[in-house]
């Protein structure tokens, strides 16, 4: 393991991290936070990639991708579905020239005294194709927008892959004073499990330095398009003796489409983490996806459960209820799981996924919706009390 005395410059206090600017906005109990959100646009993302398989990371398409959108618009005076105007403002927002643009459009759909914190993507790895920037560029220009732009707006989190070869020093640099970053993104379906050696030595140094981190554990359709992943790491058992247990994991694995999705976001992934770091801030992002939560309503979902035995068992692990606001029975489930218990109430955390929300529905209209549905007890719990502890709280002294 790696000594995490040589990390001296890294502060154990988070408010270190903080603009001073930010402050008397931390200590106002009217702050909001929302802790999922994005602002790269789609210059930062691989062509042939995603979400609607669409050219959109080429700027030579810019012209293209505007005469779409007017078109998308125009199609929606004549017709009900008003999934075409989610996709042109999905497209629109995306589309902007600059981090700096999309961030601007972020702020425009909350109140001012809301902090945000963007997590980064590192499409680099585990994808057919690179990105039109460079991810180092793209941490150049947010570690400019947080510490000379919006120092009082936004907490960035720095996304780690673990095949990165500037691993430590990114993370060291970024973490230290004046670096610009407040906590760590991961997404572990690029091809990685949560156990990789490599980041188990970043967790050891985010437990002791009480640096937060958000993983992705919602939807399966972002995912490694490569065939075997070489995995190091370890892993829980999830069948057979030693069930149960934290074992070694084979060296090569076979992935296959779909289901690599699944296998990598699985939260068990995240046993071995906790149990070698049990004081680590960890927040499980989409408290396992819209698509759990449908299934949930029926009958308890395995992800959701493993989620919730997560946050019973250990006393920093968090979970945001991002990209789930567009089914109306999903937060009232929501609503009854946070009153029957004080620990799942304690844990719950605001976030949207803008922009990514932008596509499922009318982002407005359905936030208000699960703000109502919720009430303004809960809602301060979840968007002002929770994101403080996750983001502030020294779990290590
Ligand atoms: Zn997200």
């Amino acid at each position: 393991m790696h000594n995490k005395n040589i990390y001296n410059n890294i502060s154990s206090n988070p408010l270190d991290r903080v603009s001073p600017a930010m402050i008397p906005m931390i200590n106002s109990p009217e702050t909001k936070f929302d802790v999922h959100c994005h602002i790269f646009n789609f210059e930062t993302v691989p062509k042939k990639y995603l979400f609607l398989k669409l050219p959109v990371s080429y700027k030579s398409q810019h012209d293209e991708l505007e005469k779409l959108e007017k078109h998308l618009h125009n199609l929606h005076k004549k017709t009900n579905k008003d999934h075409i105007k989610f996709l042109a403002n999905f497209i629109d927002t995306g589309n902007q020239e600059s981090m700096k643009n999309v961030a601007g459009k972020l702020f425009s759909y909350y109140p001012s005294d809301t902090i945000f914190t963007p997590l980064m993507m590192d499409m680099e790895y585990g994808l057919q194709s690179k990105p039109l920037i460079p991810y180092s560029k793209q941490v150049e220009e947010m570690r400019k927008l947080s510490t000379s732009v919006f120092p009082h707006k936004i907490l960035p989190f720095l996304a780690l892959d673990p095949r990165n070869p500037n691993l430590f020093k990114l993370f060291e640099k970024s973490m230290s004073k004046g670096g610009g970053f407040f906590g760590v993104k991961l997404y572990p379906s690029l091809g990685y499990l949560p156990s990789d050696k490599q980041l188990m030595k970043i967790f050891e140094i985010c437990e002791a330095k009480n640096i937060p981190v958000t993983t992705h554990v919602g939807g399966n359709t972002v995912h490694t398009t490569q065939r075997f992943i070489k995995v190091t790491g370890k892993q829980v058992a999830q069948s057979g003796e030693l069930k149960d247990r934290v074992v070694r994991m084979p060296h090569l694995f076979r992935m296959s489409g779909k289901k690599t999705g699944e296998v990598l976001n699985n939260p068990k992934n995240w046993e071995p983490v906790l149990y070698s770091f049990p004081n680590l801030k960890l927040n499980l992002g989409h408290f396992g996806g819209t698509t759990e939560w449908l299934k949930h309503l029926k009958s308890p979902a395995p992800r959701i459960m493993q989620i919730i035995n997560l946050i019973q068992r250990y006393d920093y692990v968090f979970s945001d209820f991002s990209n789930n606001f567009e089914y109306p029975e999903i937060t009232v489930h929501l609503k009854k799981m946070l009153l029957s218990d004080s620990k799942i109430k304690s844990r719950t955390l605001f976030g949207s996924d803008f922009f990514m929300v932008l596509l499922a529905s009318d982002y407005t209209k359905s936030r208000v919706q699960f703000e109502e549905t919720l009430g303004p007890e809960l809602l301060k719990i979840i968007s002002h009390e929770n994101p403080k502890n996750f983001l502030f709280t020294k779990a290590v002294k």
